[in-house]
């Protein structure tokens, strides 16, 4: 089932970690477009996330909790990752890539 539409690859992986902590198993579609398609950048493509149907409700409880936090976050921007240079939201501590602490300068 289709649960999300991420504007980009980070978010995607971002909702991605988020789900993994409660156990639901996320399948991402698109994430390989970039290699088919070339020379679009990879955060230009959108990324669809899906879930299976038993684990729907509950994912979407969690879509809801990260969107209402994005909305209260506005003012706050992503912050790029000292180690590896990957942007990462602002409710992440922790570096999706490579979990590195956020240490904003
Ligand atoms: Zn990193």
């Amino acid at each position: 089932m289709k649960l999300y539409k991420a504007a980009n690859s980070n978010e995607a992986y971002f909702i991605k970690g988020l789900m993994e902590e409660y156990k639901i198993k996320i399948k991402l579609l698109g994430e390989n477009l970039s290699v088919a398609i070339g020379g679009i950048p990879i955060e230009a493509i959108q990324v669809d996330l899906l879930v299976h149907k038993d684990q729907l409700n509950k994912a979407k409880t969690i879509i809801n909790k990260y969107e209402n936090e994005l909305k209260n976050n506005t003012t706050k921007k992503n912050w790029i990752c000292s180690h590896c240079s990957n942007s990462n939201p602002p409710t992440f501590d922790l570096c999706w890539n490579c979990n590195q602490l956020s240490s904003i300068e």
